[in-house]
């Protein structure tokens, strides 16, 4: 067939299936289509005693066309069930050769085979619960019969996928090797069958533990999805495994066929699906061309080891990147390595990483006070102070020694970065790299963009934020950036709610009840009450309750009471009767009338202004696009990812012209100019 993207070559008595559909092999209908022809070949032509299925290019089956999702295509025949049944039921012994990545419905495919050979370097994974879905073909119930059903959660529930060696000591793969994978493969299938040996069918083999016992499997699996923020599809995942081990294997595929259907159409699914093309769109920015190359990245220099500096400099540590980390004196220096090492510490003790990985990323880290050690650094990155003095005697210092083509990049999280660039001899080698508290931790980099940044510094700033494993968005100047700018939006009515006749418990159970991992209140207490009342102070701004709060020494948990109670020792939030007092009394002194407030207007008067200011961004340009707006609230704010992200939110789930109406409801006093609907801005 012309421009097939499956072929079936002879080699001697083994068919040789290759797939080669670019960029990754995805399953879509017609490649499914013709495997499904070459495989019924195979099964016909008595003269071939076994098939290998291959991949040219880069990688394996790297997972179903997601695409095709929730369209028709995805419903055409064969679908991957079929495929995968008529593998297992050839009558001769199939291998799967698997290079790069099999992920999805294509570990799918490669567990319906009899057996499977893996490159050194290849990942297998069945990361489906990232979109939402579970796997559909298979996947809950052929895996568990390989590697046992608790390798099995763990991998489903996690999504996250296996190296071939680790997948080779659990059995997940038959053998791996080095060289050309399709050859190697076809050797081994050649001495399975030289043996004699049996091709095993993993819908005969039984799972143990049996049917009674499913006590540390279920424990297991209430402990796992405990921490998948209230999404479906990781206990749906816990679910169709455990059905794996109790129900006959027809049966669990047919639940685990029918739950994927469900999944795939809800919701959930949706929106993360949105996300996902979302972190692909990002990657498109306008007025730099596709193939801009980025500057060479060896070593970075920190300037701060405080909190930030110091979450910086193990981001770039864990990213194999040598880092010099730098502070005005000893003792700060001693104070952020000390805080760097009980990080790393605190991992090993977990788990979460070995002693020589920590000793490792430890020998990354290369200290001083001197600004001529930044010398031979390619990029430099400011967390000093929030004060556009320091930052600007910083930018003199680094400019100083800085070798020809470093960038100088700053982390502020509200300060103008075209002034601190203006500051610089070189404002085109000057950008914002907004990290995130933690900074080891949150995913969300906000790349600004300024007046006179060079497209190649920012192709350098994506590139960075990438291999240190975040998600970078490209945002444009203004205060705040794109987060922060619309966090304040979203707190403008907050005393106002309170004092109206809301309490702070009962804010925060309405976010949370939405899906943030807290409210704005617990959110105040917990962060410290001080440090926005040290920044309202600077900026000559007031709120007249936590101002009070802190003129009493109330900061919330550290003091053991601001918006709730603490008492020693705990964390738990307790109604505080004082300032419960401050608040009706703020009130009577305002001859504000204490109402009612329900849980709808709380999310009106919080929710939809940070839309609003979300679609202004969007007017002004400062974000690219909608769904840039939505990755960052997704990965730096907590924004429940199974509600897509706001402006998401604002346009599938909420309704543009429900909220503008509200928000005219809510502005009319104030007079602020509210987002136009229609505007294909939000699209
Ligand atoms: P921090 O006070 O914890 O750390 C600042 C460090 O900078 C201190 O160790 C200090 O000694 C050092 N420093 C000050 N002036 C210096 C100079 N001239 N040369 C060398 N070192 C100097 O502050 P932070 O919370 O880490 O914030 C740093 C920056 O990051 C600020 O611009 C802040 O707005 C921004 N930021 C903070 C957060 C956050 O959640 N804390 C998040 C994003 C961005």
């Amino acid at each position: 067939m012309v421009n097939s993207v499956v072929t079936l070559q002879r080699r001697d008595d083994i068919g040789l299936i290759v797939i080669d559909n670019p960029p990754v092999n995805a399953l879509g209908a017609r490649l499914r289509a013709e495997l499904h022809e070459a495989l019924a070949t195979v099964r016909d032509d008595a003269s071939l005693r076994g098939v290998v299925i291959a991949c040219a290019g880069r990688t394996f089956v790297a997972g179903a066309d997601i695409g095709e999702l929730g369209t028709p295509k995805q419903t055409q025949k064969p679908q991957l069930p079929e495929l995968c049944s008529l593998i297992e039921a050839l009558g001769k012994p199939a291998a799967a050769a698997i290079h790069g990545t099999a992920l999805g419905g294509g570990l799918e495919l490669a567990l319906s085979c009899h057996y499977r050979v893996a490159d050194r370097q290849a990942k297998l994974g069945l990361p489906e619960v990232k979109l939402g879905l579970i796997p559909g073909a298979g996947g809950t119930v052929r895996l568990p019969r390989l590697t046992g059903p608790e390798y099995a959660l763990k991998m489903v529930v996690s999504g996250t996928p296996v190296s071939a060696g680790e997948a080779l000591a659990v059995g997940l793969v038959d053998a791996v090797v080095e060289g050309d994978i399709a050859s190697a493969a076809i050797e081994f299938l050649r001495d399975r069958l030289k043996d004699n040996v049996a091709p095993v069918r993993e819908r005969e083999e039984k799972l143990a533990p049996q049917r009674s016992d499913l006590t540390s499997f279920d424990a297991l699996a209430a402990k796992l999805t405990a921490k998948t923020k209230g999404l479906r599809a990781p206990r749906a995942a816990a679910d169709a495994i455990r059905n794996a081990i109790v129900l006959p294997f027809d049966e669990a595929l047919a639940g685990e066929r029918a739950m994927f259907l469900e999944l795939s159409a809800a919701p959930e699914s949706k929106a993360l699906r949105h996300l996902f093309f979302a972190e692909r769109e990002a990657g498109k920015i306008p007025g730099l061309e596709v193939g801009t190359k980025p500057r060479d990245i060896a070593r970075v220099g920190v300037i701060g080891a405080g909190t930030m500096g110091g979450g910086i400099a193990m981001a770039l540590a864990n990213a194999d990147i040598d880092v010099t980390l730098l502070d005005a004196t000893d003792a700060a220096l001693e104070r952020g390595m000390a805080m760097i090492e009980r990080n790393y510490a605190a991992s090993v003790s977990r788990g979460s990483l070995l002693d020589q990985q920590k000793a490792a990323r430890l020998a990354k880290l290369t200290r001083s006070t001197d600004y001529a050690s930044l010398a031979g650094c390619d990029l430099v990155i400011e967390a000093v102070f929030e004060d556009m003095a320091v930052k600007k005697e910083v930018v003199a210092k680094v400019d100083a020694v800085a070798k020809p083509g470093a960038i100088f990049a700053t982390n502020t999280s509200y300060l103008d970065v075209d002034e601190i660039a203006q500051s610089s001899d070189r404002p085109q080698d000057v950008v914002g790299l907004h990290f995130f508290s933690p900074a080891n931790v949150m995913k969300l980099l906000e790349v600004v963009r300024g007046r006179d940044t060079d497209p190649q510094v920012l192709a350098t700033a994506i590139s960075l934020g990438r291999r240190m494993g975040k998600v970078p968005v490209v945002v444009g100047v203004c205060r705040g950036f794109v987060g922060n700018r619309m966090l304040v939006a979203r707190g403008a009515e907050n005393e106002n709610l309170l004092l109206e006749g809301a309490t702070p418990s009962q804010v925060d159970a309405v976010f949370r009840a939405f899906g943030w991992p807290m409210g704005p209140f617990e959110m105040g207490d917990l962060a410290g009450l001080d440090i926005s009342w040290r920044n309202r102070k600077a900026q000559g701004k007031t709120a007249i309750l936590a101002d009070t709060l802190c003129e009493r020494g109330q900061f919330g948990q550290k003091t053991g009471g601001g918006w709730y109670r603490y008492e020693p020792g705990s964390r738990s939030a307790l109604e505080n009767p004082a300032a419960m007092a401050l608040i009706t009394q703020t009130a009577a002194s305002l001859n504000v009338a204490r109402r009612a407030i329900s849980d709808q207007e709380i999310i009106e008067r919080t929710l939809y202004p940070m839309i609003n200011e979300g679609a202004t961004i969007l007017q002004e340009g400062i974000a690219a696009r909608a769904s840039d707006i939505d990755l960052v609230w997704v990965n730096g704010y907590g924004f429940p990812v199974a509600l897509g992200g706001p402006m998401y939110w604002a346009r599938e789930v909420e309704s543009l012209d429900k909220i503008h109406d509200r928000l005219a409801y809510w502005f009319e006093r104030t007079g602020r100019p509210i987002f136009e609907p229609s505007s294909a801005l939000l699209g």
